[in-house]
């Protein structure tokens, strides 16, 4: 279970997030909905410690970081249990994709090459690249190099992988492939926390959707609780303008 209490995170003096709580069940999809500058990927981004949150705790079973007295170990464990996908997917550009699948194996999991080798190769394939193992980032489409970071997000075998609007960077013909290896990840119990606009895809995948605005969770429920019978009016101006 992934646990956060009263995350706050200002940058300068401008508040961003304000006291979130979110509790994600283990093999649970999280979607995080919310208007432009509500502050989703600032909230993703304080999961993993790629902004430091101004307060709060983060915890991830039994681990638990008070981010007020956080030290460099404790970051060092929490980002071993998270694994993140990029918006612009972030792959090494000069590596190829297998090779770009095996660097967190070989640095992170200190696994002998070989080992990597095979682990990459079956996730690649998994991801349905098995014949770009050796295409680098620039031989890819969009859609492909999601799908290797994708493939190297899982190769950590994190507790929960983080999504940043995976598809939002992608041509509109490329989304659909990426959302399918998302949806077919997803039921094999993988707790995910996505930021997303696809409201299909939330509305489908989503064991839990969270709506925010101005930096707090306005509502959460069910995907039928949230898009069919939302409560607050933030949410309805929100569904509205978007559907
Ligand atoms: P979008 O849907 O447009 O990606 P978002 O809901 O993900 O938006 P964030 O990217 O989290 O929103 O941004 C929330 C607020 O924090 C915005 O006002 C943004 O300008 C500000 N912000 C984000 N990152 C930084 C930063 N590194 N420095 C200063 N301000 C930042």
């Amino acid at each position: 279970m992934i646990k956060l209490e009263r995350i706050s995170k200002s940058f300068g003096r401008n508040q961003v997030l304000n006291q979130i709580d979110l509790t994600v069940a283990k093999g649970e999809v999280v979607v995080i909905l919310g208007p432009s500058g509500s502050g989703k990927t600032t909230l993703l981004r304080c999961v993993n410690y790629l902004e430091k949150p101004s307060g709060g705790a983060i915890s991830i079973g039994d681990f638990k970081l008070d981010c007020s007295h956080a030290r460099k170990k404790d970051i060092h464990q929490l980002r071993q249990k998270t694994a993140m996908v990029f918006q612009q997917y972030n792959l090494f550009r000069h590596k190829t994709a297998l090779e770009n699948v095996m660097e967190g194996l070989l640095i992170v999991k200190k696994l002998p090459k070989e080992q990597a080798r095979e682990k990459s190769k079956a996730l690649l394939e998994k991801v349905g690249l098995g014949g770009k193992l050796d295409a680098y980032p620039s031989q890819l489409s969009g859609g492909q190099q999601q799908r290797v970071g994708i493939a190297r997000a899982l190769a950590l075998e994190p507790e929960v992988i983080l999504f940043d609007e995976p598809t939002s960077a992608l041509d509109p013909e490329l989304v659909g492939e990426v959302l399918a290896v998302i949806r077919k990840i997803a039921k094999e119990g993988i707790t995910m926390i996505v930021v997303t606009h696809e409201m299909g895809f939330a509305r489908d995948v989503a064991n839990h959707v969270v709506f925010m605005d101005g930096g707090v969770i306005v509502e959460e429920g069910t995907p039928a609780e949230v898009f069919n019978h939302p409560r607050e009016e933030r949410t309805k101006q929100f569904l509205k303008r978007i559907t």
